[in-house]
């Protein structure tokens, strides 16, 4: 009973351990999912996304007003 219940155990392990695997394969949308990531304008706090946000000495503003305050 106990070298079943082991066998179980492992069985399930395995399961994970494969499906973690599987799913790291997938091939990585870091590129698509960074692209439409919000980020608070240094200024104002406004949340916009990186690609509309306007970027200056490292710091992300979310107009133009705010980044020549
Ligand atoms: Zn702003």
């Amino acid at each position: 009973m106990l070298k079943l219940l082991l066998l179980i155990g492992v069985l399930v392990g395995a399961y994970y351990a494969f499906f973690k695997k599987k799913k790291s394969l997938t091939p990585p949308s870091s590129d698509n999912s960074q692209e439409e990531a919000m980020i608070p304008c240094t200024e104002c706090g406004t949340y916009v996304q990186v690609k509309e946000a306007l970027m200056r000495d490292g710091k992300y503003y979310c107009s133009r007003e705010c980044m020549e305050v």
